[in-house]
């Protein structure tokens, strides 16, 4: 194909929907795709397509990276809770005038059984274990454990992709290193394992990280989950499907327009 009639694809990932995003448009010949990662995870899950890795420097280096790579359209398909590169991205978008579509799972929604509370953040979280000791399963990242040095009462078990390093001297934790997808029989057999009587966790949405979910309403445990921390904004797509076709939607109008 003719490169001129390429249409160049920045698609900001870190998120499993973000490698299938990847993965479906790899193989297009209308498309030349790079797919961007903040660089924090020591071994990064293997991507279909070619990957940068790092911060752009704010939505300047964002919007000089669009410009010099010359991208068509930037797709921001990070976590629902990595808000500052959804800002940044949707900012840069608009000052280089490249269209930007937005991938964002929906939440996970409460059904029966379910034992929730809603915590906006983790220094809420951490108050709403209680002053009674517990023993709490800490699913969440590297840079979200820090509240819970206020509420060192508790037993702690920690899983995280990388190591926390260094450990925070005032917890009592017991550290496991696994990277999700995580199925509902070994999330219950963590939760037994380790008497939990609570799960802190974001409210990721998705099937991937839901197993401990599932499992905590199985068990009758009380689940302190994380507030989304933006709602969903108009004209952002929550599955890959709906992405890829938005994506062509976009590209077909930038050719109608001759851009
Ligand atoms: P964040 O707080 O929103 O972003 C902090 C800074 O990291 C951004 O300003 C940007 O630096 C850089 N950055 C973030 N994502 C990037 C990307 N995909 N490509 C290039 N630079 C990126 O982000 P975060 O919550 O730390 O998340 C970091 C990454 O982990 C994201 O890719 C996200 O999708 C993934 N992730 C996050 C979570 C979560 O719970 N937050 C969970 C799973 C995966 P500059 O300003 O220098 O450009």
């Amino acid at each position: 194909m003719d490169p001129s009639l390429t249409h160049r694809i920045l698609i900001l990932g870190g998120t499993t929907e973000a490698r299938e995003l990847a993965g479906r448009l790899a193989g297009r010949g209308d498309l030349s795709v790079t797919l961007s990662l903040a660089g924090r995870t020591v071994n990064p899950a293997d991507q279909p397509v070619p990957v940068r890795s790092g911060g752009f420097g704010g939505v300047e280096g964002l919007a000089g990276y669009l410009a010099k790579e010359e991208i068509d359209l930037l797709i921001d398909a990070t976590h629902p809770y990595a808000v500052r590169i959804s800002a940044n991205a949707a900012a840069a978008a608009a000052l280089s005038k490249v269209g930007i579509v937005a991938l964002r799972r929906p939440p996970w929604e409460r059904v029966e059984g379910d034992r929730w509370t809603q915590a906006t953040g983790g220094a809420e979280a951490a108050a709403a274990l209680g002053a009674t000791p517990r023993r709490v399963f800490l699913a969440l990242g590297r840079q979200e454990i820090g509240p819970f040095e206020a509420a060192p009462q508790h037993a702690y078990v920690i899983r995280s992709v990388d190591p926390i390093e260094p450990p925070p001297a005032a917890l009592r934790a017991t550290y496991i290193l696994a990277r999700g997808p995580f199925a509902e029989a070994d999330e219950k057999a963590l939760l037994i394992d380790h008497r939990i009587d609570a799960v802190v966790a974001k409210n990721s949405g998705g099937p991937a990280t839901y197993g401990k979910i599932a499992a905590a309403r199985d068990l009758g445990i009380e689940v302190i989950l994380f507030r989304r921390p933006v709602p969903a904004q108009a004209g952002t797509v929550e599955t890959v499907d709906d992405a890829v076709a938005a994506l062509d939607h976009r590209l077909a109008g930038a050719s109608d327009r001759g851009v």
